[in-house]
């Protein structure tokens, strides 16, 4: 085996598909990971993240379709590579970690079938326990630690391999919030100084944004748009996109006009006297039931004096240690969730809501089906 091999993989998968009997699990999925790069596979449970994963590591082999990683074709028309020999690691929700083995030799064991000496081999383990820190576990058994402490062991076992790809299926989910948080850090900087390709799989928006390089959003087995996170928010490609990844407000729209290229007006049934400035998404049509999308970064809370905007009231208040986040109820049954604003506005005070166009897409509700 090359230990000493560190580059990063570069993975290319084309047209994978995968079946279960007549379950199509997934569909027409292509998209490249540049080697070093950090990509967040996100979708709702059962839109095929797992299963992708497993295609990736060779535990599950693709009904057609090719992937390679780092110029080696490991599934396609002549066969499946092994999972052994892809250059891979993994890091599973549940740890699945060796019960019998202490800290230390569970994070030497990819190191098994190395040619490093015994020496070699120590010391690398001990410089990851160290920077993962967890060196003052390394004579504990697994059963012996908390369920972070076990995701930071099979963490350092991953990176120890010195492989080329580390894959992670919702390695937090888990956790308690808090760990939660503390060890999603961890895993954005100790995968991101090991040099590695990480693709990483969770159904938690949140965690997507904070550590992607790219973002790849799945629906039902195929893969929707896969981008930049900022163009992702800026520029969902579809209402299902947008919907999955954080909207403060959804609204149809009872009117829309034309003003430029990528920019519209729409008019609001709860604000039929305005028109608020929205943009055109790129790739989705507004002709059938077009709908407003609102991010929460788009709307700003003015007193009711303001001239501008419109109206809402107060429903909800909540400090979230910054500022505040409030609810605003701005027709009869449509409402605005977490809408941000430095000062604290009070339950039922009448309010003036003003939408930024560059955090406001309009397209229709209903998706072609796909
Ligand atoms: P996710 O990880 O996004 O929740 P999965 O990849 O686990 O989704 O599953 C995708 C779809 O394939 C689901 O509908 C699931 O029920 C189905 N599926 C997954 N594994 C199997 C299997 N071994 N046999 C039959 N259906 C499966
Ligand atoms: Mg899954």
């Amino acid at each position: 085996m090359t230990q000493s091999l560190r580059q990063p993989s570069r993975v290319q998968i084309t047209d994978l598909r995968k079946d279960y009997g007549t379950k199509v699990a997934l569909s027409g999925v292509s998209l490249v990971v540049e080697p070093g790069t950090f990509t967040v596979l996100l979708g709702p449970s059962g839109s095929g993240k797992t299963t992708l994963l497993r295609c990736l590591a060779g535990i599950e082999q693709p009904t057609s379709g090719t992937i390679t990683i780092a110029d080696k074709v490991v599934a396609g028309p002549a066969g499946n590579v092994g999972p052994e020999r892809r250059n891979l690691s993994m890091v599973f929700q549940d740890y699945a970690l060796w019960p019998h083995l202490t800290v230390r030799r569970n994070i030497a064991f990819p190191l098994k079938s190395s040619t490093l000496s015994k020496v070699e081999r120590a010391s690398r383990v001990g410089d990851m326990l160290e920077r993962v820190g967890i060196a003052h576990l390394a004579d504990r058994y697994p059963n012996e630690l908390s369920g972070g402490e076990q995701q930071r062991v099979a963490l350092a076992r991953a990176l120890c391999a010195h492989v080329g790809l580390v894959l992670f299926d919702e390695p937090l989910s888990n956790l308690d919030a808090d760990r939660r948080d503390q060890l999603r850090i961890e895993i954005a900087t100790l995968t991101r100084d090991a040099g590695v390709t990480a693709v990483y799989i969770t159904h938690d928006q949140s965690e997507a944004f904070a550590l992607a390089d790219r973002v790849g959003v799945l629906r039902n087995g195929e893969l929707v748009q896969y981008t930049r996170p900022e163009k992702i928010y800026r520029h969902p490609k579809s209402a299902f996109v947008a919907r999955f990844t954080g909207v403060a407000g959804e609204f149809p729209v009872t009117r829309v006009r034309e003003v430029g290229e990528k920019r519209v007006e729409v008019q609001l049934p709860f604000a039929p006297h305005m028109f608020i400035e929205a943009t055109k998404s790129e790739n989705s049509p507004y002709d059938k039931d077009p709908h407003l999308f609102v991010r929460a970064a788009g709307v700003t809370l003015h007193a009711a004096t303001s001239p501008e905007g419109a109206s809402g009231v107060i429903r909800d208040v909540a400090y979230n240690g910054r500022g505040y986040e409030h609810v605003v109820e701005v027709g009869a049954k449509e409402s605005l969730t977490k809408v941000y604003s430095a000062d604290r506005f009070e339950r039922g005070d009448c309010v003036k809501v003003l939408f930024d166009p560059v955090s406001c897409f309009v397209m229709n509700a209903q998706e072609e089906e796909v």
